[in-house]
């Protein structure tokens, strides 16, 4: 009897504990996605070369670095 109820709060317990890691991660993914569609936060670039942040609204992909001319792509 005990240890019937001792498996089953740990099931309880693994469920409640991956429920809630689940909706944390739903939480940050959708935040995060809300984020890059509606902000700003698009047209700044930060060169991978030289760390110069710069903005550049007419590409989406692939945008050339102001300051030392590389190329920088657009991760996420
Ligand atoms: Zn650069």
């Amino acid at each position: 009897m005990i240890k019937i109820e001792f498996s089953l709060a740990i099931a309880v317990y693994l469920g409640l504990t991956v429920g809630l890691i689940l909706l944390v991660w739903i939480y940050f993914e959708k935040r995060k996605t809300l984020e890059s569609f509606y902000s700003e936060n698009r047209f700044f670039w930060q060169c991978s070369i030289c760390t110069y942040v710069y903005i550049d609204s007419m590409h989406n992909l692939i945008s050339q670095c102001p300051r030392c001319g590389s190329y920088n792509k657009k991760e996420g």
